[in-house]
């Protein structure tokens, strides 16, 4: 009963998420909702009058061609409405495969474009996970949510008529029907209570089942699982997982089968009630066969079809709109934290396509003019969640054309200086002004065009290296050859049998190619390059090469760069000197600034740590 009074104002936002969503998707969904359900709706009264009125005419005057027209009906129309129902459930099944695999992709575009720091807290990552599941078996998704619907839908409809059909004939009837039915009701809330207990834990426990079971015995840790025989750890784990899986099963099976009980108990109580008050009243006269043949067929539509009907799939809609709900949360959170691509709203629009920077629509100093560098005013950052300074009052002005390169211990915050900078999280203090507006200001697609970044930990996709070369830069037709030469994999790419169309890793194709770390990071370097925006930022970017091919990237780097502005981070500082500024990042904070000699000169942090290195050249 409380569930069905829950049917509140978030059933109903649910509800009305999700059919908007469909009918958008699918200009004929409402008329085949409509007709799913109007069909049904018609057939129980084709049980109901039509051997009402046979037996009428079997034991009054007995008109054979009446008889065969009204059984004819009865056969015809139960065949022809049956078999409407069946097309029309078919039409609805594949709309809401292809709504259901619309939402997928919904769900999919969201998880890419929410803010950066929402992949790995805690939080999003619960929402995203119990969005998934929400939609899963739980509910049934789209479809699991019309079903219902369209139950309600008919179960209201076939009562109304039955309550004209049947109240003149005997009333008591459906009070009857209406007291099991009610009871049934609780019963059912009890069955949904226990699912839904079982919904709101799972989100922990899922979220571990499935790092076991699909991603750790995946590609990534099969090196580490193999070398270091991990399996009897995780199967340790593995066993625990299920064993707190099976206890919550037991627990709900338990509680399912008591309520289930106990309602069809009630039931068949109702049933034994009815018959025995149909049956006194044809003993006393008060209404005949037919007519007792039609009250029963009346009340077993009315118990099922339009009381048990309507109120389990109130109720199942309360519960699948709770799961579902997830979903829309997850869906509408991540609106107000989102990167959208398609923000349009900020204030100001950086367009190097078009090279302009625009203002309230208003054309301003053409881009690359007025793009004189980036500066670090006053920056200081913690992540999201945490209370150490990883950054503390970074003051640095990247002049335009000047390349830079960052240097500093493991852990100094040389990659979270450039994620700033990419603006994949916000800075806690201070900001980063690029042509005087804080980089905040400018759209955030028109602002990521600036930039081309090879990350140490950089990713490639199971596609082909064209497409891993071009990715986003879907209108840039400019062939990939060039970045291939530059970055040095030109002779690899031509000894594969589909050259650049070749597939990378095995995923979609036997035939895909498995590149060696050098190869791959090359290949992430020819995606920079091919990218050819005003700022490049490679950080670590030789770390997988031998020391011929990271020669080679040195060599060549003022072609890789092509006196762009470029930030430079490497652990290799002979490197250092190939860029017109060395910064130090030590102590959360930059400690040394100037050219390789300056900084020899100075004497300090960096002096030492090139000596160090230069050390065992020497030696
Ligand atoms: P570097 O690139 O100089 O090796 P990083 O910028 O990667 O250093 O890391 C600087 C510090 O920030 C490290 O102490 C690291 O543990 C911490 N850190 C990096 N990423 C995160 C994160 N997502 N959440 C919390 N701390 C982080």
């Amino acid at each position: 009963m409380k569930s069905l009074l829950s049917l509140s104002k978030k059933t109903l936002a649910t509800c009305g998420y999700f059919y908007r969503f469909a009918c958008r998707e699918m200009r004929s969904y409402p008329m085949i909702i409509f007709l799913s359900i109007l069909l049904p709706t018609l057939l129980p009264f084709l049980t109901m009058i039509l051997p009402k009125m046979i037996i009428e005419e079997l034991t009054g005057a007995g008109d054979v061609q009446r008889l065969i027209i009204l059984t004819a009906i009865l056969v015809g129309g139960g065949f022809l409405l049956k078999n409407l129902i069946l097309l029309v459930q078919e039409l609805r099944k594949v709309q809401e495969d292809r709504i259901a695999r619309r939402l997928e992709l919904a769900m999919s575009r969201k998880a890419m474009t929410i803010k950066y720091e929402c992949t790995e807290t805690e939080a999003a990552l619960s929402a995203r996970q119990k969005a998934e599941t929400g939609m899963s078996w739980y509910s049934g998704g789209i479809r699991g949510m019309s079903e219902c619907l369209v139950k309600i839908g008919t179960g209201i409809f076939v009562g109304l008529g039955v309550i004209l059909l049947v109240v003149r004939t005997s009333p008591v009837l459906l009070v009857i029907s209406l007291i099991s039915v009610l009871i049934n009701a609780v019963c059912t809330s009890g069955i949904n209570r226990a699912a839904q207990e079982v919904f709101e834990k799972t989100p922990a426990i899922n979220k571990f089942y499935s790092y076991i079971y699909t991603r750790i015995n995946g590609r990534e840790f099969a090196k580490e699982l193999r070398l270091y025989n991990a399996f009897s750890l995780i199967e340790t784990k593995a066993v625990n997982n299920a064993k707190e899986l099976n206890q919550m099963d037991n627990e709900c099976a338990r509680k399912q089968f008591g309520w289930g009980l106990l309602g069809s108990t009630v039931s068949t109580v109702g049933y034994g009630v009815s018959y025995a008050y149909l049956a006194i009243m044809v003993l006393r006269g008060r209404i005949t066969i037919a007519e007792f043949v039609m009250c029963i067929t009346a009340m077993e539509v009315f118990t099922n079809d339009c009381l048990i009907a309507v109120i389990t799939n109130l109720q199942q809609l309360v519960m699948k709109s709770n799961f579902m709900s997830a979903f829309v949360e997850y869906m509408g959170l991540e609106d107000a934290e989102e990167i959208a691509f398609a923000d349009k709203q900020k204030g100001a629009d950086l367009n190097p396509e078009t090279t302009s920077v625009r203002e309230n629509g208003v054309h301003e100093t053409p881009a690359y003019d007025a793009f004189d560098g980036i500066e670090f005013d006053h920056v200081s950052f913690k992540y999201p969640g945490t209370d150490e300074y990883i950054l503390k009052d970074i003051n640095l002005k990247i002049g335009r054309g000047e390349s830079i390169s960052l240097v500093g211990k493991n852990g100094s915050g040389k990659t979270t200086l450039v994620k700033l900078l990419c603006r994949l999280y916000d800075v806690s203090e201070g900001s980063i002004r690029l042509c005087g507006r804080d980089i905040s200001e400018y759209s955030y697609e028109a602002y990521v065009k600036l930039l081309s970044v090879v990350f140490q930990d950089f990713k490639l996709f199971g596609y082909s290296l064209e497409e891993n070369v071009r990715l986003g830069n879907t209108s840039k037709t400019d062939p990939t050859d060039e970045a291939f030469e530059l970055s040095g994999i030109s002779d690899w790419v031509e000894s594969l049998p589909e050259k650049g169309n070749t597939l990378l890793y095995k995923e979609y194709d036997e035939k895909g190619v498995e590149p060696s770390g050098g190869q791959a990071q090359k290949l992430a370097i020819a995606r920079a390059v091919y990218r050819d925006s005003p700022v490049v930022i490679l950080d670590e970017p030789t770390a997988s090469l031998d020391p011929v091919a990271e020669y080679e990237i040195y060599r060549h780097f003022n072609d890789l760069i092509r006196n762009k502005t470029a930030l430079y981070i490497s652990h290799r500082l002979s490197s250092c000197k190939f860029c017109d500024r060395i910064v130090v990042l030590d102590d959360h904070t930059i400690k040394e600034n100037g050219s390789h000699e300056e900084l020899i000169r100075l004497d300090g942090i960096y002096a030492e740590m090139f000596a160090s290195q230069a050390k065992w050249y020497q030696e």
